[in-house]
């Protein structure tokens, strides 16, 4: 795709009535009796699961009347299909109907005439959600669909994602799909495309070598999915052919020119008319097999409509296949029977590539509908909530495995077979997440009062995660009950978390628990709110090991006299726990034991006893063993890192810029960006820094406007060392039509101004500034990762949220951090963007030495090894479970050990899921990622041991292991047991692979 990209000129002529494109014309000889044109004309419903209104009234209103009808239509029309997606919606319906009616349903799918395509928990967003939550949503969907239906869907329906992953395409092949449908995809792109009637292709992986990932994508070719634009190019044409809009009704052609109903009087040339945009449309395709969508969002809610459609369509179908020297075949079909009858026609299996189609690899962002109108807003809008579907992301990982892991060792089946609670508290979870993956929801493109309600079901399941993890862990790590308390707390579901205070006494130790939901062994700074500035902190065989306390500020100069951070490293084994114990110590008791010094850089003062301070007007360097960084003291911003180890520095200059919107009649809003010329540097008049120093973590903090801006060097003793902290917590509450970012500034010389971003954090996608398209088009989504590189090193940024980016000039990164937009942008919303919140954002810089030479030339690119490690550890923070005064030593165990060797380098845990319905039964989700080997790792707590893993041997032997089967993605399509006991099994670089486990009690 990036070689197009270039190739393109981006220079949008007018195409006439189908405006992106050209008049089509063709020869009616094309087609014959052996070979006629096929018709699939495919009624079909979009209900997004929340945009203007919520999930639950939109069901209400619309949903659960479309599929009532849908029951009675298809039963009364015994010709008529329907295909519909979004399974969040059809399983709340499907609770409420009778029998009868289920095994109706069952009877048209069985049939052929009613398809779920995708069957997803929702049609997921490709640009911000993370691959663990596409999937986790795709399993929820087709396994609720599989459990309560019988059937495994194989094709894939995405209509509204605003631009469309590679990612997408892996996961579909992987769980066992034939077939995929994309539609919102760059209108120049979609010309090129068409052009050479090359819109349906395999969709290949950019690191595929071999074809296995290969997926057949059908593309639709213009402009919107709605019926005046996928009947043929001319949409005046084809809304006369949407008999909804029939005259009378609610809604009208805006080109204007209505339907009319289809008599006998004018079928023939109705036919013809239609026959001709069916033509068209089928010339910009290879088999003579056309697509003809007839649907839009939330249609057949009224009995009317789908008479009106059937009766008029059927007679233009009557008609059409009457005329034997049209040589056409029209009917409704599903999309199944579309890629079916396409796959007969090609003489393939369906799914195969037939012999001319072309293959493709790389993604379809950034998204443009029209003109200069990119949707690149999204990647950025409403960011406090793509940081929160992080938080919630990696609490409910951690707390499946958590709960999987208690579960097995709950060989007497006592607490997790009588504790429904949990397994509902599970379900709500997975359930919430997954309906945030929506495409108006992750996105931030949907109504104030909709936001509010996914965040509280987020924040339900935040709430319901933290119980299963501290439930499961007091399982596996002591014998008592109600052990834990909770780490902090959360006001409100727009509110930033506040810690607990863990009240110290020189009498008692108290207990917390810490809780590595990585399978690899892992050293962390962890950072627990004392009531006192002096403590001792002891690691699991009861040895004092160092720690620090720093201040709570209150303001830029005061801090708490009775709230302090106590920091200490934890180490703690791959899904492990450990104990440690803090005790209250007198002044100078402990050797072990520092405060923080404090550095007042720009003014600032301090009248309290119990941190020493002073003044220092000079720059401020920032360090431990690995690296040094140089940060200014009048900006409080980074200027240079410097990695020691590799003897690299490389400057690295922090700016904080925003855009204002443009003066003309579009203005940005949710979904579009739309910025008034280049980006001002944010200027503030006097900005306030401070730097708190100690011996295992320094820190500078600097007061901007709309900005605190924090970096942070630690000192744990592992990989982490090396990298960066940076945490902004943004706040543009007081600005209007105003966007913010930060802008790194580097001496990387980025050849043709080449980097990396990831896609949904499965893989990295090499991107290109093009001064040909314009400044908006140049940003794409970074759900976890960017990085530039030059001959001698490379500079990557790792972020703990997903946000749009963009390297606009040689050796440049610009990450967005929030957006407040006064006006809608004309895409359906109906509002602006202005409930924005104090946003929290977490980020980590990484420089590293290129020790052997790479090739630019592939469009596709790897992270390091330390840069997916440190990834890892910023998405999954380690948990902490203070335990509750009351709690003496006798009560928690020392640690868990659950896994008898942690997982090599290559190898993450994506998940052990817990099969709610089979009490024996686990998925383990394992992705093999390929890292980059120009760069050497550094501090690694694991071993390097490519994708072998000896699946016999891994967990720890309390865990009887019994049977492994390998699955699909989805869990629904399961291989023959494998000899798990003999051999390790390999993974093989960048894929997926889930083992059914099967554990004997
Ligand atoms: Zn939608």
């Amino acid at each position: 795709m990036l070689q197009t990209f270039a190739t393109l000129p981006f220079s949008n002529p007018d195409g006439g009535v189908w405006k992106q494109g050209w008049d089509i014309t063709y020869s009616p000889s094309r087609w014959t009796t052996d070979r006629p044109l096929k018709v699939f004309v495919i009624p079909h419903s979009h209900n997004d699961p929340g945009w203007i209104k919520t999930f639950d009234r939109y069901f209400q209103d619309q949903t659960r009347h479309i599929l009532d009808n849908m029951v009675q239509k298809l039963e009364q029309h015994s010709k008529m299909t329907f295909i519909y997606a979004e399974m969040s919606f059809f399983s709340t319906w499907w609770s409420q109907q009778n029998d009868a009616t289920k095994e109706k349903v069952k009877r048209f799918l069985n049939e052929g005439r009613l398809e779920l395509p995708t069957a997803g928990w929702v049609m997921t967003d490709e640009a911000n959600s993370h691959y663990s939550a596409m999937l986790d949503q795709l399993i929820e969907g087709n396994n609720w669909l599989f459990e309560n239906v019988g059937v495994r869907p194989d094709s894939a329906w995405s209509i509204d994602p605003f631009g469309q992953s590679s990612t997408m395409a892996y996961l579909l092949k992987k769980t066992g799909f034939k077939n995929m449908l994309i539609q919102r995809v760059h209108y120049t792109i979609k010309k090129y495309l068409a052009e050479k009637s090359n819109l349906e292709f395999m969709w290949r992986q950019n690191w595929d070598l071999s074809g296995k990932t290969d997926m057949f994508c059908h593309m639709m070719p213009f402009y919107s999915y709605d019926v005046p634009h996928t009947c043929g190019p001319d949409p005046k044409i084809c809304c006369q052919y949407d008999f909804k809009r029939l005259p009378g009704g609610k809604i009208a052609c805006p080109w204007r020119i209505a339907p009319v109903p289809i008599t006998d009087g004018n079928v023939a040339q109705k036919a013809e008319t239609l026959l001709d945009q069916y033509r068209k449309k089928a010339s910009l395709y290879k088999s003579d097999v056309v697509l003809i969508p007839l649907g839009d969002d939330f249609r057949y809610d009224k009995p009317d409509e789908w008479d009106n459609q059937y009766n008029n369509y059927q007679k233009l179908f009557d008609y059409m296949n009457a005329k034997s020297d049209w040589h056409v075949e029209a009917k409704f079909g599903t999309l199944r029977d579309y890629f079916e009858a396409l796959a007969n026609r090609e003489k393939v299996k369906r799914g195969e590539r037939p012999d001319n189609y072309p293959i493709l690899g790389g993604d379809f962002f950034t998204y443009a509908d029209r003109d200069d109108h990119y949707w690149s807003g999204y990647f950025t809008s409403r960011p406090f909530y793509k940081r929160m579907d992080r938080i919630v992301e990696a609490h409910l990982r951690a707390a499946e495995i958590a709960y999987s892991l208690a579960r097995i060792a709950d060989t007497k089946k006592s607490i997790f077979d009588s504790d429904k609670n949990m397994a509902e508290m599970l379900t709500f979870s997975r359930r919430s997440l997954a309906l945030f993956q929506h495409h108006d929801a992750i996105t931030g493109t949907e109504k104030d009062f909709v936001v509010v309600d996914y965040a509280m079901k987020l924040l339900k399941s935040l709430e319901n995660t933290k119980k299963i993890i501290q439930k499961s862990t007091e399982y596996l790590m002591s014998d008592g009950n109600d052990v834990f308390t909770l780490d902090e707390t959360r006001q409100s579901q727009d509110s930033i978390p506040e810690k607990q205070i863990i009240k110290l006494s020189s009498a008692n130790e108290r207990y917390v628990v810490f809780y590595n939901s990585l399978a690899s062994n892992r050293s962390v700074i962890v950072s627990i709110w004392v009531n006192s500035p002096y403590a001792i902190v002891k690691n699991e065989f009861g040895q004092i090991i160092q720690s620090q306390c720093n201040p709570v500020w209150t303001n830029n100069e005061q801090y708490s006299t009775d709230q302090f951070k106590l920091l200490f490293v934890v180490t703690v084994g791959g899904l492990g726990m450990v104990r440690y114990s803090i005790e209250k110590a007198g002044r100078g008791e402990n050797q072990l034991h520092s405060l923080a010094k404090i550095y007042f850089h720009s003014s600032g003062n301090n009248y309290q006893k119990i941190f020493d301070y002073q003044s220092d007007r000079s720059d401020v360097t920032l360090e431990n063993r690995e690296i040094s960084i140089k940060i200014s003291r009048n900006t409080g911003t980074l200027q240079e890192i410097k990695n020691k180890l590799d003897d690299i520095t490389s400057q690295v200059k922090v700016e904080f810029i925003y855009y204002g919107t443009r003066g003309t009649k579009e203005k940005s809003g949710a979904y579009l960006f739309l910025p008034d010329g280049l980006a001002k540097q944010l200027s503030s008049p006097s900005v306030f820094v401070r730097s708190t120093k100690g011996p295992l973590s320094s820190e500078v903090n600097s007061f901007m406007k709309n900005v605190e801006h924090k970096i942070r060097v630690e000192n744990a003793g592992d990989m982490k060392n090396l990298g960066v902290e940076i945490e902004n917590i943004v706040d543009i509450r007081s600005e209007q039509n105003y966007e913010l970012g930060m802008r790194i500034v580097t001496d990387i010389q980025n050849e043709d101004n080449e980097y990396f971003t990831d896609l949904n954090g499965f893989q990295m996608q090499k991107r290109r500034y093009f001064s040909k398209i314009p400044l908006q088009g140049n940003f794409y989504p970074m759900a976890t990762m960017a990085y530039m590189e030059d001959k001698n090193k490379r500079f990557t940024v790792l972020t703990g949220q997903s946000l749009g980016c963009a390297s606009l000039h040689t050796g440049w990164l610009e990450i967005m951090q929030d957006r407040r937009m006064k006006q809608d942008d004309n895409r359906g919303l109906g509002q602006g963007v202005l409930d924005n919140k104090r946003t929290p954002h977490r980020f980590r810089f990484l420089l590293e030495k290129r020790i052997s030479s790479g090739t630019n030339a592939q469009s596709t690119g790897f992270a390091s090894l330390t840069a997916s490690k440190l990834s890892d550890d910023l998405i999954h923070s380690i948990f902490v479970l203070p335990a509750k005064s009351s709690i003496n030593s006798p009560q928690i165990k020392h640690f868990v050990t659950t896994l008898n060797q942690p997982l090599n380098c290559e190898l993450h845990a994506v998940n052990l899921r817990s099969d709610l319905k089979n009490r024996n039964n686990y998925a383990l989700i394992l992705h093999r990622t390929a890292p980059n080997c120009g760069f050497k790792s550094r501090g690694l707590f694991c071993t390097p041991g490519g994708g072998k893993i000896n699946l016999g041997k891994l967990f720890s032997a309390s865990y009887h292991l019994s049977e492994v089967k390998t699955t699909s993605l989805n869990l629904l399509w399961d291989d023959k047991p494998i000899e798990f006991n003999k051999l390790p099994v390999e993974i093989a670089p960048m894929e997926l692979e889930v083992f059914k486990l099967t554990f004997s009690s």
